[in-house]
């Protein structure tokens, strides 16, 4: 069984979930400037050709977004969690997840053995 995590520790993942969630804000901002209409794709290529191109772009940087704002909403319930004082526990067993481990992770919600088990039925984690 792991320790709890100490003052110092909380701060420094909280300061990874917020520069996180700095990253992703550009990188959907980013996605967004890509969703919007870009007219000048026609001229070169057929009007269904750059129709196709545009819808084949658009697919990716949406999937993308979906993507960015699943991450989004993990660190803001890690987030939440801080401040209710049950961050760090193992949504599974209970275990507090190692500090090592929320290093890497800092928005997991399970500890190593139970996300090995979850993915193991299935479940993505
Ligand atoms: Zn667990």
């Amino acid at each position: 069984m792991s320790q709890a995590l100490t003052e110092s520790q909380l701060k420094e993942l909280k300061h990874l979930l917020m520069k996180r969630k700095d990253e992703l804000n550009v990188q959907m901002e980013d996605n967004r400037a890509n969703l919007a209409p870009a007219e000048n794709t026609a001229g070169s290529v057929s009007q269904d050709e750059a129709g196709r191109l545009k819808n084949q772009t658009r697919e990716v940087d949406e999937a993308l977004t979906a993507l960015d704002l699943a991450e989004l909403r993990r660190i803001d319930r890690a987030l939440e969690q801080m401040d209710e004082g049950s961050y760090g526990q193992c949504e599974e067993c209970g275990c507090n997840i190692p500090f090592e481990r929320l290093k890497v992770e800092p928005m997991t919600q399970h500890c190593v053995a139970c996300k090995t088990k979850l993915e193991k039925q299935g479940v993505r984690v």
